[in-house]
């Protein structure tokens, strides 16, 4: 299975903001964008006019890097999005946040999002008590995510439990971390979406 393997802070600083591709580092002083907040490479730092077509596509990327989706599987989450009744971006954006390695890491099981899609594709969760190793798995309202029965599983996920703990859960999702499980009680919308992104853009970029 393909996936980003560019260094994640450059996605960042390409992006000129926070992705938070590398957990509890990116809340830290370590942040490489808190030290260099201009985009990689040599020519970087000159003035480059930014084309409305630049725009378009730095907010589709940037919601790619987030979800860590490359762009074959991001087309499929379009052409869904746009099947479905309402707004086509809120849509795709509630498609993407109910990716099981999403759910996985916003119930505060895993340390980063590559953990969590790490964790799910060597099939340490089950949702409804099946075992699920593909992170693109779309939960649905009702669907029970629970950590496998392994020791060491267990120890891995109660670990990221305890660095996540302050960490703020949205409402589609009822997380009982003593029990290492997440019941989705709902369907994710907008608001639910921490991310800054102008999904209207990307979906004007996708539909041409
Ligand atoms: Fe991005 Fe900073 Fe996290 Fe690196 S540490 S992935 S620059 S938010």
């Amino acid at each position: 299975m393909a996936r980003l393997i560019d260094k994640k802070c450059k996605l960042c600083r390409r992006e000129g903001m926070k992705l938070f591709l590398k957990g509890q580092r990116c809340f830290a002083d370590k942040c490489a964008l808190s030290r260099r907040d201009y985009p990689p490479g040599v020519h970087a730092q000159k003035r480059i006019k930014v084309t409305d077509y630049g725009v378009h596509l730095r907010e589709k990327q940037k919601l790619k890097r987030i979800y860590g989706v490359m762009e074959r599987q991001f087309r499929i989450y379009f052409k869904s999005a746009e099947r479905m009744k309402g707004n086509t971006g809120e849509n795709l954006l509630s498609l993407l946040e109910r990716r099981l390695d999403n759910v996985v890491l916003t119930s505060g099981f895993a340390l980063s999002r590559n953990h969590a899609r790490q964790m799910v594709n060597h099939g340490h969760f089950s949702v409804n008590g099946r075992q699920v190793d593909v992170s693109s798995f779309r939960v649905r309202a009702g669907d029970e995510v629970s950590v496998g029965g392994r020791e060491k599983t267990k120890k891995m996920v109660s670990e990221a439990i305890e660095v996540n703990k302050s960490q703020t859960v949205p409402d589609w999702l009822d997380v009982k971390s003593d029990e290492m499980k997440t019941t989705v009680v709902g369907i994710p919308r907008r608001e639910h979406v921490p991310h800054p992104v102008q999904e209207q853009l990307v979906i004007e970029l996708c539909s041409k």
